[in-house]
């Protein structure tokens, strides 16, 4: 094991404090209790899996989750067996187990700071914007990851109505039925993945100028230039650390950014 590296290179107590901020100590504890229970069994899923494909998209899934609680050193390693499984080849060996005793140190880590108090009051963030009952504009969020939904829904659920889908094909249906103002779009869905779901969006007449916004964990130079040739209308990496520039983002292509 290399414990050379240093606590705070495998683990990022900031993204923690971040979640703080964005929803206090109601937030942080329901985001760790969710991602201990899911990813004890994504883990479980993934040590008993023997298809490259499954193991690929548990490592992806488990990935995004790990970004969103600060697992950094446990996302790398999900990236690197996601890479490795993706293309149809066993996993190397070793390499769940590691996955599997970090989880562990992780899990130990979350724990811990669940049971210390809050070291400091969240921001008093809801009242710079203000609650807009009337008539808010309406955001279709299509995301996979349980815990995404849960996060964007708590940082965006107080100025935008949101609908949530889980899959491409059950968004396809609902936003045709029921028109939103704007889409959060995660390109990497199984199934139908986001790229299929904007042109299917876009060869419906009536869909052609729904702002659609891409949403992905893979941070990587020229994607947002790649994103908005697909015919996206912006870009957004998970997971969501600038709470501004989403608002940004969504109220400019929403037409109504004011300031
Ligand atoms: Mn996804």
């Amino acid at each position: 094991m290399d414990k050379g590296h240093s606590e705070s290179s495998r683990r990022d107590p900031a993204q923690l404090e971040t979640l703080f901020q964005q929803g206090g100590q109601v937030l942080l504890a329901s985001m760790c209790e969710s991602f201990l229970e899911r990813s004890g069994q994504r883990l479980a899923a993934l040590s008993a899996s023997t298809d490259p494909a499954a193991m690929a998209r548990i490592c992806h899934d488990l990935k995004t989750s790990c970004r969103i609680v600060g697992a950094r050193h446990l996302a790398q390693l999900c990236e690197t067996l996601e890479y490795a499984t993706e293309n149809g080849s066993p996993p190397p060996a070793g390499a769940v187990q590691e996955l599997n005793e970090e989880y562990l140190q992780v899990r130990d880590w979350l724990e811990e700071r669940l049971q210390s108090p809050a070291a400091t009051a969240p921001e008093e963030d809801a009242s710079d914007r203000p609650e807009d009952t009337n008539k808010q504009p309406v955001i279709a969020l299509v995301e996979d990851n349980p815990d995404n939904r849960l996060l964007m829904s708590v940082i965006l659920g107080q100025t935008y109505g949101i609908t949530e889908y889980t899959s491409g094909e059950k968004a396809l249906q609902g936003i045709s039925n029921s028109l939103p103002d704007l889409v959060l779009l995660d390109v990497s869905l199984p199934g139908m993945d986001g790229l299929d779901v904007l042109k299917a969006l876009r060869e419906d007449e009536a869909l052609v100028k729904l702002p659609v916004v891409a949403l992905t964990a893979h941070a990587m130079h020229g994607d947002r230039e790649r994103f908005l040739e697909a015919g996206f209308d912006e870009y957004i990496s998970k997971p969501i650390v600038d709470e501004q520039l989403i608002f940004d983002i969504i109220d400019g292509l929403l037409g109504r950014s004011e300031q």
